[in-house]
């Protein structure tokens, strides 16, 4: 891969490494399991993975699980293979719920240094008592509790005394710092609700500012890296660190990475599937890592991706036609050629023997640096494309044509010598006749035709159900549109072709391998399908509207 400047992570981390500040990098990817991941995940995994791999680092995968209702299992294994899909390896699988009892400690800590207290206020008094960002908040008579009482009330609160809301604990800080989330933030909330993890053993709850960066600190992160909107949470994410005189990791962030004509937040991602607008979180249409997988997209294609867009500080969506072109890049040298025929328009070969097959060699892929070949069966009656042929043909139309010469793929050069019509005057057979010293990679007729037409055979084609993709969304900026995101679906999103013929070798195609379709586009086969009924899925076409 062509070389490119560091970035200002890897910056950082260089800076660290030369003062002696860390000796190894250890960086974690910190995923909430309440949905499946998209392609913002990838970049961040891409992001957090690849610079402890190029510094000789590790990364572990830690579930941020602190938040009781919203995650489920389903996910926590759907997140595992995608970061595997995508060729990551995590050093330790980890879950934040497993920190409870330690955070919990933590919390007994700052009661007794005096810089926590239990509030009974409700919430709305306590958003009141806050303030505004130009007006201090003020402390009320909670603040003013003795240690020994905070001891005994959160003790209390752990062991299921109060109901939901009845009691916070919260850091005592600075009601009028200029950042509104050093106004004594909330720590610790009280929820009598199932966890998926740790069943009814907890009633309390940690928030994110008490969970995270304690969890990078008892892990020993040292680069903590999560998006913008986190910026003025490094505050008290450095207090807290500073204050439990506890490993110190450090936070840094970078923007968040959108899509062009899609949605990427897990929230509107799971109401298309709830709604069923789409088939599910791996639906192709998805921004999902598991939806452009049964899509076709490689795992290649998504970190050179990542890799390109690089990170900055700004949020921004990119192209999804960039994207479009590394999958294209990365397909054209791995996907196997087949030949896959969408209209068909019967094509009899006149003089070719009644009743005789040849089985022709032809190159899986000619980038391939050593060419493997299949067989492909060639015989009197074809299918070619029926947009391939013309019977009244504009001037420089290299297809067929009557009376114009054409090469078959693999094969012969044949001739249109005649047309069959049904009664509504539709072409129903094309007759042809072939030259028999034209076989391909044998052509001693000195004819060169311009035209290359792909075509299956007949008798031994097999039917393939073809679904056509198109962006999910009719706006290029899914963010700022007014009105609900629903209002902008592409009707014309998923195209069927249900009934396609396909090259016999097809018969032997496998899941997560990526084929081209000569002259048609790159496809991957779809789980919905078996041997009988192949089902494939269009990962992209074949041009590249990218300029370079
Ligand atoms: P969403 O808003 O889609 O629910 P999230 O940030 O809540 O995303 P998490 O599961 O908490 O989802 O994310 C795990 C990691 O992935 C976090 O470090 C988060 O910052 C990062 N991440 C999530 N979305 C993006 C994005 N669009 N671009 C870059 N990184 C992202
Ligand atoms: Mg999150
Ligand atoms: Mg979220």
């Amino acid at each position: 891969s062509e070389e490119r400047s560091l970035n200002f992570i890897e910056e950082i981390i260089e800076q660290d490494l030369a003062k002696g500040r860390h000796t190894s990098i250890l960086t974690r990817f910190p995923p909430e399991p309440n949905g499946y991941l998209h392609m913002g995940h990838a970049s961040s995994i891409c992001l957090n993975f690849g610079v402890a791999k190029k510094y000789g680092g590790k990364t572990n995968l830690r579930f941020d699980d602190t938040n009781p209702v919203t995650e489920d299992t389903e996910y926590v294994d759907s997140i595992k293979e995608d970061i595997q899909w995508l060729g990551f390896q995590w050093e330790k699988e980890l879950y934040a719920s497993d920190y409870f009892e330690t955070l919990y400690q933590y919390a007994v800590r700052l009661i007794n240094k005096g810089l926590a207290y239990v509030d009974d206020s409700t919430s709305e008094e306590i958003a009141e008592q806050k303030g505004t960002p130009t007006q201090p908040g003020r402390r009320n008579r909670f603040a003013e509790r003795s240690i020994e009482e905070n001891l005994q009330l959160f003790e209390e609160m752990r062991a299921g005394k109060y109901k939901d809301g009845e009691k916070v604990l919260r850091a005592k800080i600075d009601m009028e710092s200029s950042n509104m989330l050093m106004r004594d933030p909330l720590l610790y909330r009280i929820r009598h609700v199932h966890h998926h993890r740790t069943g009814d053993k907890w009633c309390i709850y940690p928030m994110y500012d008490f969970a995270h960066g304690q969890s990078d600190s008892i892990e020993g992160i040292t680069h903590s890296i999560c998006t913008m909107e986190f910026v003025p949470h490094r505050e008290v994410y450095d207090w807290l660190i500073e204050k439990l005189e506890i490993f110190p990791s450090r936070q840094y962030e970078f923007a968040r990475r959108n899509l062009t004509y899609t949605v990427m937040s897990k929230r509107k991602l799971l109401q298309l599937v709830n709604n069923k607008i789409v088939a599910g979180w791996d639906d192709p249409r998805m921004p999902t890592i598991s939806g452009m997988r049964r899509r076709g997209y490689t795992p290649k294609s998504i970190r050179d991706f990542c890799d390109r867009i690089g990170i900055g500080k700004r949020d921004n969506s990119v192209d999804l036609g960039l994207l479009e072109h590394f999958v294209r890049e990365d397909l054209n040298k791995t996907a196997v050629r087949r030949m896959v025929v969408f209209d068909p328009v019967k094509v009899v070969i006149s003089n070719y023997p009644d009743g005789e097959v040849e089985m022709l060699q032809a190159e899986n892929n000619p980038e391939e640096e050593t060419i493997t070949y299949r067989e492909v069966p060639f015989c009197k009656e074809l299918y070619i494309e029926r947009e391939d042929f013309m019977e009244n043909p504009p001037k420089k139309y290299f297809r067929l044509a009557p009376g114009q010469m054409v090469r078959l793929k693999y094969a012969y050069i044949i001739q249109c010598d005649s047309i069959v019509k049904d009664e509504q005057g539709a072409i129903k057979e094309i007759h042809c006749s072939y030259l028999p010293e034209s076989k391909s990679g044998a052509d001693t007729s000195g004819v060169r035709p311009k035209g290359t037409l792909h075509w299956v055979s007949i008798a031994h084609a097999v039917s393939a159900e073809l679904r056509m993709y198109d962006r999910l969304f009719t706006e290029e900026d899914m963010d700022n549109v007014p009105g609900e995101y629903t209002d902008y679906l592409n009707p014309d999103s998923l195209k069927i072709i249900p009934n396609a013929y396909a090259e016999p070798a097809l018969k032997e195609a496998k899941l997560g391998e990526g084929y081209q379709f000569l002259r048609k586009g790159y496809f991957a086969l779809d789980k919905d399908g078996d041997a009988d009924h192949l089902v494939f899925n269009r990962a992209v076409g074949l041009k590249d509207s990218w300029a370079k």
